[in-house]
């Protein structure tokens, strides 16, 4: 079976920086998954984000149990499954992270930053904790769902990432140091460059990596981005990854079709849905979540500028037009057959099925789509017999249409 070897340091890498919160005398900073990681790191802090735990949450399947805490307190069971999970978790001081290393919790935080460039929810979800915790917080809110980046959206979030700087100074008691943040940004781009050829060895067939390895392999770019470990890390994995693609061994022998998966991972379902493709011979080998963590525009030169950029033109945050061109590029490059839209019932910012996408992007490339609906981590929007037949039937018109055309 089919096997990725770095998983190994993987694993060792992700248990350290859990066990890394351990350490009381490090000023800890909590940071939204696409928020200014780089400038906190600038400033010695180590840093959680409470999306990885969110997600953890949903993987180890506790979220289910979770969840209902915070609807004690008025948060709906149809926003952000994370947000509800994760508070639910804090409230009822249960979390897979004392199981697995031996953690009271997430570590307790001396600044909580937020950038709205992805929803709305995460302001909401960290200012619960800044009341909850007595913390500090601060945060980004760039212009949302945008065409063209212009150099007003640049020159408007820039000045909001310099006005964080004396509340991380406060609260790190360092002083901002240029060199520093240059730093950090210069090992964020290495790390992101080489996550993004990881990603892309996926072009080639058979793949070496599918959607659901990416999943897992993207922890360090998630929550160490800024850090040595984690460009070592993708330099290991892309190497190994590279002698896959030399000796032609992916993880299918025979891809009968090659799927894109739209939106976010169904955590608590991930192994079995991975099987379910494989199952089938269906690749499933692009997604934009995994690539939300590619970030071209860092540049260590003009740390501000570029970093508002990286952050302000991710996927989430575009226009419907600027996210049909960005996939029509990837259904391109990765030569995908079929598109999968997972319609996240508590997750609209992510779910890109609402407002006719698919309908439009299946005419205008000539490709067919499904829509799935399901969630992030709660299970109970998840209807699963019923989404196997639809993939399952999915993927045999797919390749039967292949078969006809050939
Ligand atoms: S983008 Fe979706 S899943 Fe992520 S924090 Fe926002 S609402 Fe939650």
């Amino acid at each position: 079976m089919y096997k990725i070897q770095s998983a190994k340091l993987l694993k060792e890498i992700m248990t350290n920086y859990f066990l890394g919160f351990k350490d009381t005398s490090k000023k800890i900073a909590w940071c939204t998954s696409v928020g200014p990681a780089e400038l906190l790191r600038s400033f010695g802090f180590e840093v959680h984000f409470p999306e990885n735990h969110g997600a953890l949450l949903g993987a180890t399947r506790t979220a289910g149990d979770l969840i209902p805490e915070s609807s004690k307190l008025g948060y709906s069971n149809e926003i952000c499954s994370y947000l509800t999970a994760d508070i639910g978790s804090f409230l009822k001081k249960q979390t897979p992270l004392q199981e697995h290393y031996g953690l009271e919790g997430p570590p307790k935080p001396d600044l909580l930053v937020y950038n709205t460039n992805q929803c709305r929810e995460v302001q909401d979800w960290l200012t619960f904790y800044a009341k909850e915790l007595n913390c500090p917080i601060v945060g980004i809110t760039p212009p949302r769902h945008v065409n063209e980046v212009t150099d007003a959206h640049i020159d408007d979030v820039s000045e909001q990432f310099k006005d964080m700087i004396p509340a991380c100074e406060k609260a790190s008691g360092q002083k901002f140091n240029i060199d520093k943040f240059r730093e950090t940004i210069k090992l964020s781009k290495e790390a992101t460059d080489l996550w993004k050829k990881v990603l892309w060895t996926a072009t080639v067939s058979p793949s070496p990596i599918s959607f659901f390895d990416a999943t897992i392999h993207m922890g360090p770019i998630v929550v160490l981005r800024g850090t040595q470990i984690a460009k070592d890390y993708y330099e290991i994995l892309l190497k190994e990854l590279e002698e896959n693609v030399s000796n032609k061994i992916g993880f299918l022998p025979e891809e009968r079709s090659r799927i894109y998966w739209d939106g976010m991972p169904i955590w608590g379902k991930l192994r079995p849905m991975s099987d379910l493709f494989l199952q089938n011979n269906a690749a499933v080998v692009a997604s934009t979540y995994c690539n939300s963590w590619v970030f071209d525009a860092f540049d260590p030169r003009h740390p501000f500028e570029s970093s508002a950029r990286a952050y302000t033109e991710i996927f989430i945050n575009r226009s419907d037009e600027a996210k049909e061109k960005i996939l029509a590029k990837l259904v391109k490059d990765f030569r995908i057959d079929g598109m999968i839209f997972h319609d996240a019932k508590t997750c609209a910012n992510n779910s890109n099925s609402r407002f006719g996408m698919p309908q439009r992007i299946s005419k205008s490339l000539g490709i067919p789509t499904l829509t799935i609906e399901a969630d992030l981590c709660d299970l109970r929007f998840y209807s699963e017999g019923q989404s196997i037949t639809k993939i399952e039937t999915f993927l045999e018109q797919i390749e039967s249409a292949k078969t006809v055309n050939r």
